[in-house]
């Protein structure tokens, strides 16, 4: 096959995996010792106990090197080491027995824990070869290991080959170990090493070799395509070294042998002044690369820096993004993949994609924004998706996850035109609804693993204690409510099981006696589905008795994500998605509209929001009885699904701002309304948002309980005042609403704007008694 033949069809099957990205780790590299039982022909790191002050890094130094690596944004702590020196050195014997360790491997796992401990850094380990056993107790502390195969050829392993007298380069040791590994279920990376007088051949038989074992156990996260380098002072010093267009052959090969899905990475530094052309043979990867050390492997040959590799992977048309030392796949997956003990570590690492968490923004905290995106816009694709949603298209599921995909200055990109979408369809004006929430009980039954308001019995003393409000004072809570301006109450709680339709009716009619005038928001679907099913009733018939007491609207909350697999994970026993837009469609045809929601950031990936996304345009499209959409950033503090480690800690900042900037492209034209939470986003983020495709403030909530519940502390109330300072500040136009978006009366105006300050709430306690005599 010609070379150019060959290099395309590599790079187009990058493309269609990996899309326009290469990844890198950033890493810092403890060389733990170079004392190594081998003596390969072509390494210098290995060297003998009279050239190195100490055979070992002390535990100390270990710490300065990855501290030193944290300081500078580094998430990998790559632990290189010779292999098994106490086997050819008494010194190095010497120096364990110092150290309090019986072997190399042992001291290894110590300072693998210590690193863990003492930093975020995620270890990944290159310990030669080992046991099955050795591989399982490093997993306790490290998230991937690795070895290169280098070649399966045992010619190489002859006299006067560069393998002689090295037995742990012996392929079979090798391929035993990388087995052994795909067992133990351990992400793992191998490659292999041209131009050390292996056959072109011979490459492609060590290729197939590793093929097999990730055909067996799915295990193999990378491979390495490394080139030989000739070094001073070794055996090879004078050994001929394979050209670019053999490096370029063989990663080509590497893609078309493993396919589009497997990373294929290349070291840039070999390469020096080509590396950018590496692009060319369709890999994926540029391995790791530290602002902090030295490659002590090859010291003759610096990485080049972040911000050169960035330029260069621009140049090509591509975007550099980071990754953990696991690959993203096994990120995501980390029950599956990591050892119990550092799962959550590596959930809460990430992002939706399994890429590394590079901001630090928290749903809910307070703290600064992260900075903009950087750099150029490289991902040609977007702006023709970008035209075509603009146009009022219905986006499919992958053109989604694309706009999803912008990564630096692609997600300004987006958030820009979703703004000028905005601006076109809507104008300048930022609304906003005086309104109270009012949750009546917390009690619940339901177990979503998510949610940090439902009282049961395990934790009653970790969210307060179960209440269940009276009937009078949810009614005083409305007549308040409308004393202060408000048009709006907005009613949901828990599912009590003491509660049946009749329940649900008498709240209803609880707050129309405290405040004939207000509009009542109230009952999530799962709420109405409860009321029907405990009367006998049909959803459309409880709907309309609802309707005909004085229900105005619903709010489209318990929607979480419209997926079965992810609600199957974090609301098995919630509605399925299919009944969730049952519920909707009733609330619609019997004239009472709803909002649409999403909470986003724990579990789910891009391709679940895109899914997410055309549940609601496509109902939107047959009903039109969608207010608005309101994006709900996952708040974990005290979810009990991130408490056990099987949750992301809420969506990054750049999740946060696609979110709201996507879903106004997506829904366009037939939602126009996107809301910004400022109870999830604070002030700063709120604004942030608004200028990137959302235009709705919300409600200024006199009483928030399930985000504070959660965690969020950006507070209870956002009254009117601090509503249109806000919105004037970012140049737009403030404008208060009611839940249809008509413009609140002015007497409602006038009121909002001199309340008084709140009673003292009344948290009538949960006494089953109670119902039970009702
Ligand atoms: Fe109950 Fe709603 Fe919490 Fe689920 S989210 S446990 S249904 S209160």
């Amino acid at each position: 096959m010609p070379m150019h033949t060959l290099l395309a069809g590599a790079v187009t099957l990058r493309r269609e995996q990996h899309g326009n990205r290469l990844s890198y780790s950033r890493k810092v590299f403890i060389p733990l010792t170079r004392l190594c039982r081998d003596v390969c022909g072509y390494c210098t790191f290995a060297t003998t106990p009279g050239r190195v002050s100490s055979p070992y890094l002390s535990p100390d130094e270990v710490l300065a090197i990855a501290r030193a690596g944290e300081r500078e944004g580094c998430r990998e702590a790559l632990f290189t080491l010779g292999d098994r020196p106490e086997a050819r050195y008494a010194e190095a014997r010497a120096a364990l027995a110092a150290l309090g360790h019986a072997s190399t491997l042992d001291y290894l796992v110590t300072m693998c824990a210590l690193v863990l401990k003492e930093t975020n850094l995620l270890p990944h380990v290159n310990a030669g070869l080992m046991s099955e056993e050795d591989m399982m107790a490093l997993k306790r502390v490290s998230v991937s290991q690795g070895i290169m195969l280098e070649s399966i050829s045992e010619r190489l392993c002859e006299k006067g080959g560069p393998h002689y007298g090295s037995p742990d380069k012996h392929p079979a040791a090798r391929m035993a170990m990388v087995e052994a590994a795909g067992r133990a279920k351990i992400p793992f990376t191998s490659g292999i090493l041209i131009g050390i007088g292996e056959m072109r051949v011979e490459r492609v038989a060590s290729m197939l070799a590793l093929r097999d074992s990730h055909a067996r156990h799915g295990h193999i996260q990378e491979i390495i395509v490394q080139n030989f380098r000739a070094k001073t002072r070794t055996r090879m010093a004078e050994a001929h070294e394979p050209g670019l267009d053999a490096l370029l052959w063989t990663a080509a090969v590497a893609r078309h042998v493993f396919g589009a899905g497997m990373s294929i990475q290349v070291p840039p530094n070999l390469s020096y002044e080509d590396f950018p052309r590496l692009i060319e043979a369709g890999i994926d990867d540029w391995g790791g690369i530290s602002p902090v050390t030295a490659d002590h492997v090859n010291p003759e040959a610096p990485w080049p820096a972040v911000p050169r590799l960035a330029a260069a992977t621009a140049a090509s048309g591509c975007t550099l993004v980071q990754r953990l030392a696991a690959y993203p796949a096994y990120a995501l997956d980390s029950l599956t993949w990591q050892h119990p003990d550092l799962a959550q570590r590596v959930a809460h690492a990430v992002d939706s994609e399994g890429l590394a968490r590079v901001d630090r923004w928290v749903t809910g905290v307070i703290m600064p924004l992260p900075p903009e995106g950087r750099g150029d816009a490289h991902d040609d694709a977007l702006g023709p998706l970008i035209a075509r949603a603009s146009g009022g298209a219905r986006l499919g599921e992958e053109e989604i996850v694309r706009l999803f995909s912008a990564r630096g200055a692609d997600v300004d990109l987006v958030c820009a035109a979703a703004d000028d979408l905005r601006r076109r369809t809507v104008g300048d004006a930022v609304r906003y609804v005086v309104n109270r929430n009012i949750n009546y009980t917390n009690v619940c039954t339901y177990h979503c693993k998510f949610c940090a308001f439902s009282k049961g019995k395990q934790h009653e003393d970790l969210r307060g204690r179960p209440y269940d409000l009276s009937l009078t004072e949810v009614s005083r809570r409305a007549a308040e409510a409308w004393d202060r301006g408000a048009t709006e109450v907005c009613m949901q709680g828990g599912i009590n099981p003491y509660y049946t339709g009749e329940t649900y009716l008498d709240l209803l009619r609880a707050a129309k006696d405290g405040a004939p005038g207000i509009h009542v928001h109230a009952f999530s679907p799962l709420e109405v589905s409860h009321g029907a099913s405990t009367l006998g009733l049909s959803i459309h018939a409880f709907l309309e008795r609802l309707r005909d007491a004085g229900l105005g609207s619903l709010p489209g909350t318990a929607a979480e994500i419209l997926d079965d697999e992810v609600r199957g994970i974090i609301c098995p026993d919630k509605l399925v998605t299919a009944e969730w837009l049952a519920v909707m469609r009733a609330a619609h045809e019997v004239g009472l509209p709803t909002t649409s929601t999403i909470m986003f950031g724990h579990v789910e990936r891009p391709l679940h929001w895109a899914r997410h996304l055309q549940h609601i345009r496509d109902l939107q499209a047959q009903t039109g009885g969608f207010t608005e959409f309101v994006p709900l950033p996952f708040v974990h503090m005290e979810a009990p699904i991130y408490l056990r480690g099987q949750s992301r800690t809420g969506p990054t900042w750049r999740e946060a701002r696609l979110m709201h900037a996507v879903a106004r492209l997506v829904l366009h034209p037939l939602i126009t309304h996107i809301q910004a939470s400022w109870v999830k986003l604070g002030p700063d983020g709120a604004r942030a948002v608004l200028n990137g495709g959302a235009d709705d403030l919300g409600g200024t909530l006199m009483n928030e309980s399930i985000s504070r519940a959660a965690g969020t502390q950006h507070g209870q109330e956002f009254p009117p005042t601090a509503m249109e300072e806000l919105i004037a500040g970012i140049g737009r136009v403030p404008s208060q609403r009611t839940t249809h978006y008509l413009a609140a009366p002015e007497e409602r105006r006038a009121h909002s704007f001199q309340a008084r300050p709140l009673a003292d709430l009344v948290q009538t306690p949960f006494i089953a008694q109670r119902h039970a005599n009702a």
